[in-house]
């Protein structure tokens, strides 16, 4: 039988992909039925942006699939991705720490959390600062959230075709995560994450030492 176009472009994307770097395969607004069929292919860790989205979809596939919110999440959303979400990718502020810890203590289980950080030259990017985080690493009152497991960070590149100043963005997000990795937020007995990457530059952010890409379009195609 012939390989499907999915088969053939996840072949492809992995074929990109070295040991030691996970793939999330970001399946926001893709079907249940599109989900299943990367699954019956082997893959086991997906990436959603919307809380709804993720909420409808999760029950309708496998259990052992490992679920990332990749997307904005808002506080009040918190409650419906804490017990679907494997690692929530996109937390910057203390209030939805608060949250995050309330809702898994309630669950009796930890929650693992990157910290996103703005290294875009694009307003509409979220996370914090590269001073931002420094301050927090140091300032925040981590042990207020024994719930809470740090255990890295996630980034987005400006979406440009100039690719010097992608890997520039890249390289120094990988600078400030070998910085702070070692300070006080984060767990120190499982690997650390960084999540930098997505289908248009996941070779650069893999070169400048990424450890898990998010990648939509190059699996299933164009949205
Ligand atoms: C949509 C999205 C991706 C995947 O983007 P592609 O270009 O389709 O690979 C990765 N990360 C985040 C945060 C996203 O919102």
């Amino acid at each position: 039988m012939e390989p499907t176009a999915l088969a053939q472009r996840y072949a492809a994307v992995k074929a990109g992909i070295p040991p030691g770097v996970t793939l999330v395969a970001v399946s926001k607004t893709r079907s249940v039925a599109e989900i299943q069929a990367l699954y019956d292919l082997g893959h086991r860790a997906f990436g959603e942006n919307y809380p709804q989205e993720l909420r409808e979809k999760a029950p309708q596939l496998p259990g052992d699939i490992t679920w990332h919110f990749i997307g904005h999440l808002q506080r009040s959303n918190v409650k419906h991705v804490v017990p679907l979400a494997h690692l929530i990718h996109g937390v910057e502020d203390q209030r939805l720490l608060d949250e995050v810890q309330k809702r898994a203590a309630a669950l009796d289980r930890t929650c693992d959390v990157l910290l996103q950080v703005h290294i875009a030259q694009e307003e509409t990017k979220h996370g914090l600062s590269p001073e931002e985080l420094r301050a927090a690493v140091v300032t925040w009152p981590w042990a207020a959230w024994p719930n809470v497991r740090v255990r890295g960070l996630m980034g987005m590149a400006t979406n440009t075709d100039d690719a010097a100043r992608v890997r520039a963005e890249f390289e120094g997000l990988k600078r400030l995560f070998d910085e702070v990795r070692g300070g006080a937020p984060f767990a120190q007995d499982v690997p650390p994450v960084l999540s930098m990457g997505m289908s248009g530059d996941a070779s650069i952010a893999i070169a400048a030492g990424s450890t898990l890409v998010r990648i939509g379009t190059a699996i299933f195609g164009a949205r």
